[in-house]
């Protein structure tokens, strides 16, 4: 039986008992009808992965027991996304895609041609545990509660380098601009900024262009949407700055988990 693959709030170490959630209990008991000892592997973003026994409580609880350390915890480049809300669907399939991706922190934005200004946070997080379950990621992004973007270009961290997707025109191709980087660019914490389907308003056009660290670039000739411009952006960054750079780690097959998760 292949092991199912759960992130966990817990501390994990070797004898520990890991409490599983409601709806992770539910989901092993009468969705997935695992018995008592079935294979699972835990993660919690601090403590690498681990391989765990299911432990059934009763009639609706659960509990993992926590035996080996599979994988160790990894450093994982600092990328942030930031967003205007978009239609439910498809802002689900950023925060999913978005994980699978890589982000560290999901960032709504609001802007002045933002059409959705209502984000349900909790969702969007269910979202990226559930993505960061299946791509064998060893931490979930931090999803924020939505913010002005002027707000949050005004409370702008020092030395984040902001990668600002740039429909209008006049910025270099996305590629050259990071392939262009000097190492210390590379090394610093980034973040992508994706405007709205309205675009950005011309005052957010120059506040963004304005900020120290800034790199506006194009992603071609074609006016994309805003979900398929996130993650063209992502994908070109992790190719050319982030992860993809190095070679792809073997996981451990030994405990390779089954695709479906809570
Ligand atoms: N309403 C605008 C399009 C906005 S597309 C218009 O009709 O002109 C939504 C966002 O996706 C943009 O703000 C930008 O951040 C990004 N985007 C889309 N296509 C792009 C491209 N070809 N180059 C750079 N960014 C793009």
């Amino acid at each position: 039986m292949s092991a199912t693959r759960l992130f966990t709030e817990a501390d994990l170490s070797a004898g520990t008992e890991a409490e599983l959630t409601e709806a992770q209990a539910h989901y092993l008991r009468h969705v997935m009808r695992r018995p008592d000892g079935s294979p699972l592997l835990l993660f919690n973003g601090r403590d690498g992965e681990w391989a765990a026994e299911l432990a059934l409580r009763g009639k609706k609880a659960a509990a993992a027991r926590v035996s080996e350390r599979t994988r160790p915890q990894v450093v994982e480049p600092d990328l942030w996304l930031c967003f205007a809300p978009i239609k439910r669907a498809r802002i689900d399939y950023v925060a999913e895609k978005a994980t699978e991706l890589g982000v560290t922190v999901l960032q709504p934005v609001l802007t002045q041609h933002t059409a959705v200004e209502r984000v349900n946070v909790g969702r969007l997080r269910a979202n990226a545990v559930e993505a960061a379950e299946q791509t064998e990621r060893l931490s979930v992004p931090e999803v924020r509660t939505p913010v002005d973007l002027m707000r949050l270009l005004g409370e702008w961290p020092a030395g984040r380098r902001l990668l600002m997707c740039d429909e209008t025109g006049g910025g270099p191709p996305i590629a050259g601009a990071l392939a262009g980087l000097d190492d210390a660019a590379r090394a610093a914490p980034w973040a992508i900024v994706i405007g709205p389907e309205g675009g950005f308003a011309s005052a957010e056009l120059t506040a963004l262009r304005r900020m120290k660290d800034v790199t506006a670039v194009g992603l071609g000739p074609r006016i994309l949407r805003a979900d398929t411009a996130a993650l063209a952006a992502l994908a070109c960054w992790q190719a050319l700055v982030g992860d993809w750079r190095q070679p792809t780690p073997r996981l451990s097959s030994d405990y390779r988990s089954s695709r479906g998760a809570v």
